[in-house]
């Protein structure tokens, strides 16, 4: 009965913005739920975001997590610069084509006062006598100084293989952006690896997207299916790209991660060459590969609720919130602070991330309701009470009933629930998958699932080349999101319900979010 009381003042204690129902819409949802967990603000640059603390805090997280798995590939992390020559950018003709659109240019270096100051106006204009002769372009990607860099410090196989990586922010000039999927400047680790084999590049691309997708799927508990890109959708100067695709709770699809192999392209457009061991002078492979602050927007989309945030909690910053409970006598209250501050111990040692919410001024249930919409996955309330039984009350942000949890056990108990959540949204995760995967029999298969409110991801044998895909494309703005991986065989004498060509291979058709 206490229980219910708490949950039913809850109602009346809410502050700050009301998230919208997703059911009601999931655009404005998601902006609500980004807005509730303090994770971003807008900045005075279109299309670029300022990341408050509780918004780096997950992107040092997927950090945390992701670091140790490319040193574990024996990639080393170095760091290239912010500016790239446009020259660059002209050696691989399909790279240039592909990222021309959406560089940013640096053409000058020097602001100068402005001579007679208008009321309010600028003091300072950009300085004509500046002008570069060679312009700057924003990294948009590396591959291109990296390329040029490799020239200089690879010339024997015994330099090889060479693999580099870099956390940095990269821009891209987009037109349309939303938080943390999309935006102009976002953060990312970019590997660049350097190889004497074809297949030992190509072997190098498939280990990252293996690694990408125990990230996406075994700690942040995504509905991944990995796959191939189509010649259409794969990265500018790419031979194959490799991708992880992640499935929105609305039917719709994410690339959350991508892996390339470039062949010799820009071993070939930055003269990278090495002398084997039978002294012939030979080309370099390579692969490249990157996963971005994107990722927390497929997090965000995938577990949040119409109460917030709900963290993985491999990825959480705060795992566990310890709430102590007001008690009136003096002594009670100090020996339910101290049971607090133990219990934080506790779990301390045992590497888990536990905050201790202490602050007097709050109540208990608007404290509650702030670390739910922040998405703690697991909050243990502590009173006088509670105390004397020797135990807190545990409550997952995936819900379900409240948990004792004795605080001699806590060690043991505590993880146990963390894995339960994650076990939790991963079941929910592979339901979705379940739920909102189709194979398409026809076109009037299709054109149905277009019509739904969650169309989802579409299973085709497709039969198409690049033009009919384009045409889909513009027709119904569904894109073929890969190939997958895993490919069943295909009926004898199949054929593209979308073509009606001969099916070559199984395909998922999606529209992106
Ligand atoms: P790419 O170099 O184009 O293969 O991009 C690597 C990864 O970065 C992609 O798989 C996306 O997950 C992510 N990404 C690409 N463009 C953006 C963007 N504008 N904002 C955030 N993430 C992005």
């Amino acid at each position: 009965p206490k229980i219910a009381a708490q949950a039913k003042k809850k109602k009346t204690l809410e502050p700050g913005i009301k998230i919208t129902p997703r059911s009601e819409d999931w655009s404005a949802w998601y902006l609500d739920v980004i807005e509730a967990a303090d994770l971003i603000d807008e900045s005075p640059v279109r299309g670029c975001k300022i990341f408050k603390p509780n918004g780096f805090a997950v992107w040092e997280g997927i950090q945390r997590l992701m670091d140790p798995k490319i040193k574990e590939m024996g990639v080393q992390n170095a760091y290239f610069p912010l500016l790239i020559p446009v020259s660059f950018l002209s050696k691989e003709a399909s790279h240039v084509d592909g990222f021309a659109k959406e560089c940013a240019v640096v053409t000058h270096y020097r602001l100068r006062s402005v001579a007679e100051v208008e009321p309010g106006g600028p003091l300072v204009e950009v300085d004509p006598e500046s002008q570069l002769t060679d312009p700057y372009v924003v990294r948009p990607t590396s591959e291109t100084v990296v390329w040029h860099m490799y020239s200089k410090w690879i010339s024997s196989y015994r330099d090889l293989p060479l693999k580099l990586n870099q956390w940095a922010n990269v821009m891209r000039w987009e037109m349309r952006t939303r938080p943390f999927l999309r935006t102009s400047e976002f953060l990312w680790q970019e590997g660049h690896t350097a190889h004497a084999s074809s297949e030992e590049a190509d072997a190098q691309a498939r280990e990252v997207l293996d690694v990408y997708l125990e990230l996406a799927q075994d700690e942040l508990c995504l509905p991944i299916v990995p796959g191939r890109k189509s010649a259409n959708e794969r990265f500018a100067g790419a031979v194959e790209t490799y991708t992880i695709e992640a499935l929105t709770p609305n039917g719709m699809a994410i690339q959350a991660g991508t892996s390339h192999f470039l062949g010799q392209n820009f071993a070939k457009a930055f003269d990278v060459k090495y002398l084997s061991e039978e002294q012939k002078s030979e080309y370099v492979w390579a692969s490249s590969w990157g996963v971005s602050t994107r990722l927390i927007g497929a997090v965000i989309m995938a577990h949040s609720d119409d109460d917030g945030l709900v963290m993985p909690p491999a990825l959480a910053a705060v795992q566990v919130v310890v709430v102590p409970l007001y008690a009136k006598d003096p002594d009670q209250q100090a020996a339910v602070l101290d049971a607090a501050a133990a219990l934080r111990k506790d779990l301390v040692a045992i590497g888990i991330r536990v905050h201790v919410d202490d602050r007097l001024s709050m109540k208990p249930g608007a404290k509650y309701f702030e670390w739910e919409r922040r998405g703690v996955p697991l909050r243990l309330e502590l009173g006088a009470r509670d105390l004397e039984k020797g135990v807190a009350l545990g409550k997952l942000r995936t819900g379900g009933e409240k948990i004792q949890v004795p605080l001699d056990e806590a060690a043991t108990e505590v993880p146990k629930a963390l894995s339960q959540m994650k076990l939790e949204l991963q079941s929910r995760s592979e339901q979705l998958k379940q739920r909102l995967i189709f194979r398409i029999e026809s076109r009037a298969d299709f054109d149905e699932r277009l019509k739904e409110r969650e169309p989802g991801m579409m299973l085709i044998p497709w039969g198409g080349d690049d033009d009919d895909e384009d045409n889909l494309k513009d027709e119904t703005g569904v894109t073929l999101r890969c190939y997958p991986m895993e490919q069943d065989e295909l009926p004898d004498n199949q054929v593209c319900p979308l073509t009606g060509k001969p099916a070559r291979q199984w395909a998922i058709f999606a529209k992106a979010y």
